[in-house]
């Protein structure tokens, strides 16, 4: 219900001629499409879409990109992880798993699969929500959705960061420009990706909490399989707050940096994470301060670490900024 309150009032049902039906089971067919691991699943894809849609109303991205590239860019992020497994790219070719085998010469195998089980929704009779649109827009939001779907993969976005940056910061951007449009698309399409960040410090640990106890799941796996898995995905090894640190320093604080750049508007979700990324740091101190060995925590335990320690003042003095 929310997802179509969000087509109707970005004006997508009108402009698109978007009938009710069509869009109600191409809905229900991409909610059916994610399982249920513990985070890559549609209540992700949920949060995701509806971080777009704050995004395209917040920042007035009608001025900044056309309509069909707002729409591609929304249904994305309903299908960017469809039929996700909880399992990583590298995971896919170190087991030689069916994907691997379609995907994996061509790079971001699970990227790909998302990709092509969205378009299997689009040409099941009856799911197609651009069945009004003519062929050359068709064309057009199909290659869109090709290109903001592979951005999900964050080694392409550790490739293209640079220029998102150099952009942001020149103050150069002209709608007029396909590639700064291009760029602008990725931007934005990983902001809703690593939205989880932005939220109050409540919700963001416990989405973390969801996302390692995925990565632990791998980690298992991988040792059933006799190989090494890496720091993060161990659960005997995983550090939560240094590993939380490193990827808000490395990845998610410079992807909401660059979006405040672009957009004035934009200054809160950043404020939002440099608050999470204390508290990160304020557990990491309690957890070496009680010399608590963190292998023998439940994930669940670390991040409550901070309710427990109650001689501790709380790291934040403003609280945080409800961007809604
Ligand atoms: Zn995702």
């Amino acid at each position: 219900m929310s997802c179509l309150s969000m087509f109707e009032d970005l004006g997508f049902i009108t402009r698109w001629r978007i009938k009710s039906d069509t869009l109600v089971r191409f809905l229900l067919m991409v909610k059916k499409g994610y399982r249920n691991p513990p985070y890559h699943n549609w209540m992700h894809a949920f949060a995701v879409t509806h971080f777009c849609y704050l995004l395209i109303k917040n920042l007035h991205l009608h001025n900044y990109l056309e309509d069909i590239e707002l729409l591609a860019l929304f249904v994305s992020c309903l299908c960017h992880d469809i039929d996700h497994r909880g399992t990583t790219n590298s995971f896919q070719v170190q087991s030689q798993s069916v994907l691997a085998a379609l995907y994996s010469s061509e790079g971001s195998v699970m990227e790909r699969h998302h990709l092509a089980q969205s378009m299997c929704i689009l040409n099941t009779e009856g799911s197609n929500l651009f069945e009004n649109l003519s062929s050359k827009e068709y064309q057009t939001v199909l290659d869109l959705m090709r290109d903001i779907i592979l951005a999900t993969d964050l080694a392409h976005h550790l490739r293209t960061v640079k220029e998102q940056e150099e952009l942001a910061n020149s103050g150069s951007y002209n709608r007029n420009n396909p590639e700064h449009k291009h760029i602008l698309l990725c931007l934005l399409m990983t902001a809703c990706d690593l939205s989880d960040q932005t939220k109050n410090w409540h919700n963001t640990k416990y989405i973390a909490a969801l996302v390692y106890q995925e990565f632990f799941s791998q980690g298992d796996l991988e040792k059933a399989l006799g190989k090494n898995p890496l720091e993060m995905m161990d659960r005997e090894r995983a550090c939560i707050p240094e590993l939380q640190i490193s990827f808000l320093d490395n990845i998610a604080a410079p992807v909401y940096k660059i979006l405040a750049a672009f957009f004035k508007e934009a200054q809160t979700p950043m404020r939002n994470v440099e608050e999470n990324r204390k508290h990160w740091v304020h557990i990491g101190q309690l957890l070496k301060r009680h010399g608590n060995p963190t292998q023998a925590m439940s994930v669940e335990q670390i991040i409550s670490i901070e309710e427990d320690g109650q001689e501790d003042s709380p790291p934040t003095s403003g609280g945080q900024v409800n961007g809604r």
